[in-house]
């Protein structure tokens, strides 16, 4: 039952086959006989989850329900729930209970999905291997000596070995696509601005996006129906009508353009994972897609750029935490410079004081012109790439990361080596566009990704193009050993 997807579980759900109350039990079971090895969630709200899933049934049984009602659902915890602590994977953030839900987890909530609990992640998301957790590393379930990615790390291992059957998760240069191809899962990181930000703790504003991380593209237009959506609250929202992702999945792709851009496919790439993508675009070319080569001749750029504007960003989202309001504070401060000082200096980990470094440098006198305002010339350079590509292509396709998953420690001496690991994915974030990470295989008996990347607010669009491949493959289905064993 726990291989099963979201939709199969619904449509359970809704003729009765099982209720949400066993549904839920099954999971809080494999949680518990799971989650130690992975450390995959940090908080497991099971008296919750008891509670939602009993009105679930409520609504089941009264056919008030709709395709997420009943169904066990995780979040990463930098969405704030009421009365559950919301760590965003910190020390800083070790005591915080949230005051009120994210608009994200309130949609949920509304649907009638049940928390399981909240999902581990790098510390304010800033990483890409689950590394800089004060928790402590998730373990990819593929082979638990390597890393999961990040810093959705959390939710990919969980919807990976089956502890949950979907899970949310945020983007901001990579962190739902990369932990998605580094676990064999499908993650989708919408249009900037479709899915509201209220309640989502902050890294870098005008890059962070949340998405859904499950097994298949249905399952993730099943979760991004329900997360999508103006939020009057977000002022970064877009107000315009939500698709019905699901209705266009099963179109036909004949016709369909596909650019390879010549980029992506350069040095540094892993020739088993090019060799992969070709072999998945050769399937898309049976469905009738044709192929073309393009150029994003700025895609060199997209790295050094992001890691100003992403540290700028970071260094102003994350002076609130002072020690003053909320989150940790030091042991008796000498005065309110000491509590500062100490406060942040204690509460914060390695990774996020060098982005607080690196982002308050950028930012300040003589420096921004240099730095900053440099940087966001050049995010106007790669979004002119794509402008370009997509009036010649329909969806560009590629690698979603130059490695498979790495082994712990591998990269975490040198930062610069770890930051290249999003090196196909920052792009888009600095675009605002969408892109799918979607499983097409395996190179040293770990799965390998490839990335959708579609033009503003082709979501559906993305995910009919994902959940046609998937219909004639399974790379998606493949279980983890020692995870999934049917039972
Ligand atoms: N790995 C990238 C970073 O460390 C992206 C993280 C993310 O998308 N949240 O910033």
């Amino acid at each position: 039952m726990h291989n099963k997807t979201i939709a199969e579980l619904s449509r359970g759900l809704q003729q009765r086959h099982f209720s949400s109350l066993e549904l839920t039990e099954l999971f809080l079971n494999r949680i518990d006989e799971h989650n130690e090895k992975l450390n995959a969630f940090i908080t497991v709200t099971d008296e919750l989850a008891w509670e939602q899933a009993k009105q679930a049934d409520v609504r089941l049984s009264s056919g008030q329900s709709n395709a997420l009602t009943g169904i066990p659902i995780a979040q990463k915890d930098i969405f704030c729930t009421q009365g559950v602590r919301t760590s965003c994977g910190s020390k800083m953030l070790d005591n915080f209970t949230a005051p009120y839900n994210a608009t994200v987890v309130e949609r949920f909530n509304q649907a009638g999905a049940v928390m399981l609990g909240k999902l581990n992640m790098d510390e304010f998301a800033m990483g890409s291997s689950n590394e800089t957790s004060y928790y402590g590393p998730v373990k990819n379930p593929w082979d638990i000596g390597t890393v999961p990615g990040g810093s959705s790390g959390g939710s990919a291992a969980a919807v990976a070995s089956r502890i949950a059957p979907g899970a949310t998760g945020t983007d901001t240069g990579g962190s739902i696509r990369q932990p998605a191809a580094f676990c064999g899962i499908t993650g989708l990181k919408p249009t900037y601005g479709l899915v509201s930000r209220w309640g989502m703790i902050a890294f870098a504003s005008s890059l962070d996006q949340g998405g859904p991380m499950a097994r298949t593209a249905e399952d993730c237009a099943l979760m991004l129906q329900t997360m999508a959506g103006f939020d009057e609250k977000d002022s970064t929202s877009v107000n315009r009508p939500v698709e019905d992702f699901s209705a266009t999945l099963n179109e036909r792709l004949a016709g369909l353009k596909i650019g390879l851009p010549k980029e992506f496919f350069g040095e540094g790439l892993d020739p088993e994972i090019a060799t992969l993508i070709h072999e998945a675009v050769a399937d898309y070319v049976k469905l009738g897609a044709t192929v073309k080569e393009i150029s994003l001749p700025n895609m060199n750029l997209s790295a050094p750029a992001y890691y100003v504007v992403a540290p700028a960003e970071c260094s102003s989202n994350l002076a609130r935490f002072d020690g003053v309001r909320y989150g940790y504070r030091c042991q008796n401060p000498k005065d309110l410079h000491d509590l500062y000082t100490r406060s942040r200096g204690e509460g914060f980990g390695a990774e996020v004081k060098r982005r607080i470094l690196i982002g308050t440098y950028v930012l300040s006198a003589g420096y921004y012109d240099a730095y900053y305002l440099k940087a966001q010339k050049i995010r106007r350079l790669i979004s002119d790439d794509f402008k370009r590509a997509f009036q010649e292509v329909d969806v560009i396709m590629g690698p979603t990361s130059p490695s498979v998953a790495f082994r712990f420690g591998e990269k975490s001496a040198d930062p610069i080596a770890m930051y290249l690991s999003d090196i196909y994915t920052i792009a888009l974030n600095l675009a605002g566009l969408p892109g799918m990470s979607i499983p097409v295989g395996f190179s040293k008996n770990l799965p390998v990704g490839m990335q959708i990347i579609g033009n503003y607010f082709s979501e559906s669009r993305l995910l009919n193009v994902a959940h046609q491949y998937q219909q004639v493959t399974d790379w998606h289905h493949k279980t983890p050993v020692g995870f999934c064993d049917s039972h």
